[in-house]
């Protein structure tokens, strides 16, 4: 037999996750949620199949698909990974996220080596068939004891039809005992109605049904709990007991949906269904949920943190930054309000520094890209640096505190980054520039320095004291840095270069001795931040906050 086939490992439990009725009901975060129940005890590997033609969303604007997640090993995915990854407390890895685009990449490489000779390559079984290889390759390859896969979109979208037949396919393949189908609806109450209405999920359970998948747990998004004759309703009209149907109620964050589902009865039905006994470890989990639910009404103190950036009009474009400001929030028992403050506004005189900081304890200037708004950002940086306001720089945010520095504090008046260049603006001092290997790189898809990387952490630095390590490892996704040649001259009067790479001459983590709090990094420390672990620079911003206040 090809080396290459693979077959079921007659072990793994696949949970399917579809989402019918609308979009944007949070698929991800419930898939997310289903699996933080799980893996207390099992391995669940969580799997998100879209129906893009991308390979992946690396190149995609934030603002159409919200957040690039990066994983350790380099890869760029969807914004669910982050729910993953902070729910299931697994790193992810690239592979476990599945594109349209990936798929017929697959396709076309196995048509020219000639492994479809003399057939007609078909969406059914050739598309469909490597949509389940992936699956059973992951289930062995992992040695999962659950795989959870939640398709991309609603069901009936016909980009993500090719999934949902490899899924009925699946279902035919290992017997139903070995699957199970999660479907997410939406139960409005409409105004003037005053009532919760079924019809919704009836109709998208029927769109499913008809694709030959019956979904055996419905989850109901609705802003309350789901009434039982709701429940009961549901139930007969989609063949299933009134006690599968499990209320997806609203809630203010989302570490709350595991603890909703748990009171809802979803892990009963879960080891029930699959045979599998996974009784869910929430303590920990749900007294940090309990301090965020209780700040949010009677808060020990509120923490104003501006959030400056050019892709503020998508709160998604930001989602880790917004999550571990939460995590850092519950660990500390304080009430985190976002300001979005838009840089181009700044930049281009709408708003003044003052108006936008009014009010503002911290300042966080997260990653981003291109010319647009970084003067805007540069002279707020400027403001925070010299009113001593808590501030933590993220990537450009790092880059661009830098640059005011050079400009302001050292007096290198046409410091700049040379990433401006491609928009036509000259740089004379390119304190930020190029990665080694990055100036003639033609392609843009997948070659900037992405993932885990060691950061070695100077003794004796804030940092150091943060971290409380020597090496740490964290995730990048850049294409400039800080350029070593100007390291010296930039690293007087305060600035410190606290963290590096190790054996390459990579400024890493920026911090000033004068200065509360001014912390940056060359890295995304909020892509590994969780509930349970808050990342330390978010926990050192808020700390920082709390004992000026
Ligand atoms: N644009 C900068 C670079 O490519 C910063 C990237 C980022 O903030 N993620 O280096």
């Amino acid at each position: 037999m090809n080396s290459n086939f693979y077959q079921y490992n007659g072990k793994t439990k696949f949970i399917f996750v579809t989402g019918g009725v609308i979009s944007g009901l949070g698929k991800g975060v419930a898939a997310a949620s289903i699996g933080a129940l799980l893996a207390g005890k099992l391995k669940v590997i969580p799997v998100k199949c879209d129906g893009y033609l991308n390979t992946d969303p690396g190149t995609m604007n934030p603002i159409e698909h919200g957040e690039v997640y990066v994983l350790d090993d380099g890869g760029e995915v969807d914004m669910d990974f982050g729910h993953y990854e902070r729910f299931l407390n697994v790193t992810a890895r690239s592979d476990w996220s599945l594109t349209m685009g990936r798929v017929f990449k697959r396709i076309w490489e196995k048509e020219r080596q000639g492994d479809y000779l003399g057939r007609t390559v078909q969406f059914i079984p050739h598309v469909t068939d490597i949509i389940k290889q992936h699956f059973y390759r992951l289930a062995e390859q992992e040695n999962a004891d659950v795989l959870l896969i939640e398709i991309g979109g609603t069901v009936g979208d016909l980009e993500n039809q090719f999934y949902v037949e490899a899924a009925r396919q699946v279902f035919h393949e290992i017997g139903s005992e070995n699957c199970l189908s999660v479907h997410l609806t939406y139960v409005p109450i409409p105004n003037g109605v005053h009532e919760q209405k079924s019809k919704p999920t009836q109709m998208s359970v029927r769109d499913l049904h008809e694709r030959g998948i019956y979904p055996e747990i419905i989850i109901g998004r609705c802003e309350e709990y789901l009434k039982p004759h709701i429940k009961e309703k549901i139930g007969l009209y989609c063949n299933l007991p009134a006690s599968h149907v499990i209320s997806g109620l609203d809630v203010k964050h989302v570490y709350e949906c595991p603890i909703v589902y748990d009171r809802e009865g979803l892990p009963e039905i879960l080891s029930k269904k699959l045979r599998i006994y996974a009784p869910p470890r929430l303590g920990e989990w749900s007294h940090l949920v309990d301090t965020l639910k209780r700040n949010e009404v009677s808060p020990r103190k509120t923490i104003t943190v501006a959030i400056c950036g050019k892709y503020t009009a998508l709160e998604d474009s930001y989602a880790s930054v917004v999550e571990a400001l939460n995590h850092a929030s519950a660990h500390l028992d304080l009430k985190v309000c976002i300001r979005w403050v838009d840089t181009e506004k700044i930049e281009n005189d709408a708003v003044t520094v003052e108006t936008a900081m009014n009010g503002v304890d911290a300042v966080i200037v997260p990653g981003g890209f291109g010319s647009r708004g970084i003067e805007g950002k540069i002279e707020l940086i400027r403001y925070v640096r010299e009113k001593q306001i808590p501030f933590l720089g993220i990537c450009y945010g790092m880059q661009l505190a830098v640059v005011e520095f050079a400009r302001n504090v050292r007096g290198i008046k046409g410091a700049g980054t040379t990433e401006v260049e491609a928009d036509g603006i000259p740089v004379e001092v390119p304190v930020v520039t190029y990665l080694p290997g990055q100036e003639n790189l033609k392609e843009k898809g997948a070659t900037m320095r992405l993932g885990g990387h060691d950061v070695l952490i100077l003794e004796g630095s804030r940092a150091r004291a943060i971290y409380q390590e020597a090496r740490i490892r964290e995730r990048f996704r850049h294409r400039y840095e800080v350029n070593p040649k100007y390291v010296k001259d930039i690293e007087q009067d305060g600035l410190v270069f606290s963290g590096k790479a190790a054996g390459e001459d990579i400024m890493q983590i920026m911090e000033l001795t004068n200065h509360p709090y001014f912390m940056a990094c060359q890295f995304h420390p909020e892509l590994k931040s969780s509930l349970l672990n808050p990342a330390p620079l978010f926990l050192g911003l808020l700390r920082a906050c709390d004992e000026r206040l």
